[in-house]
């Protein structure tokens, strides 16, 4: 493993091109103000990725790099090819880290790695929201006091169609009175699952500095332990079984062939 913990933060990047209040708030691009803040601590080597560059910027070659991908998606899930769903849900079973982020909790790659519809209740009325922390031992709630307020964001409520999480490491509180479990972790296969749910585009919270240092926690968390785990379902061969064995009746697979690998 290298020494620093190679981050991919992926962005839709389509509001910040059609509406001037977000741009104003995100000029680079919303992807740009998230790796910005990963780039604040060392720990971490960024790059971005967005949806229109070739294979949305998440060639082979850059999972092939990347120990952590963060997403951020809202308005253009659909505009995703399912290709690369297929490419990042493979890198996210060998052991890829990944990081969903506000509205990319309809992201076709987190419906796709949860199997339930991921849906929520919503309001956008500039409310504030109070972060709870529900395990202050946890590696991503360091450096977190009791909770943190966000002034303004977008009200996401419950019920949240999630499987259960393996943790729940924040639950929101806001003005209005709704509550949603803000910060779940899961495992996929080898990967790490963190879905942090602060970030809608026309408020400026990825500048804040808890929410930076709550991705920070998470990129450190859900990066890899141990070595990639390349699955290619393998068979062994009747003398490589461990103890001496033979064979009886009829044996149809070939492995190789299509269907019995
Ligand atoms: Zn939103």
């Amino acid at each position: 493993m290298s020494a620093k913990i190679r981050v991919t933060v992926w962005g839709e990047y389509v509001h910040e091109k059609k509406h001037a209040a977000v741009a104003k708030i995100y000029p680079n691009g919303m992807h740009e103000t998230i790796a910005e803040g990963l780039r604040e601590s060392p720990d971490f080597e960024v790059r971005t990725a967005t949806l229109d560059q070739p294979e949305h910027g998440l060639t082979d070659k850059v999972l092939d790099q990347t120990d952590v991908l963060t997403w951020w998606g809202h308005c253009a899930h659909g505009d995703v090819n399912d290709k690369i769903v297929d490419r990042v849900q493979t890198r996210v079973l060998q052991g890829m880290g990944l990081i969903v982020l506000h509205s990319g909790h309809y992201a076709k790659i987190f419906k796709r790695l949860l199997g339930t519809t991921c849906s929520l209740t919503w309001r956008e009325a500039g409310e504030k929201e109070r972060l709870w922390v529900c395990n202050p031992g946890h590696p991503i709630t360091q450096g977190i006091d009791r909770y943190f307020e966000i002034p303004q964001e977008e009200m996401y409520g419950e019920p949240f169609a999630i499987p259960a999480p393996d943790e729940t490491l924040f639950v929101s509180w806001f003005q209005g009175g709704e509550v949603f479990r803000s910060g779940c972790t899961w495992k996929r296969g080898n990967g790490k699952i963190f879905y942090f749910r602060p970030g809608h585009e026309t408020y400026p919270t990825y500048h804040q500095k808890e929410v930076r240092r709550v991705i920070q926690n998470g990129a450190r968390w859900a990066s890899p332990e141990g070595s990639r785990w390349i699955d290619t379902c393998p068979n062994v061969p009747v003398e490589k079984a461990p103890e001496k064995i033979v064979v009886r009746g009829e044996t149809l697979h070939v492995p190789g062939e299509a269907g019995f690998r």
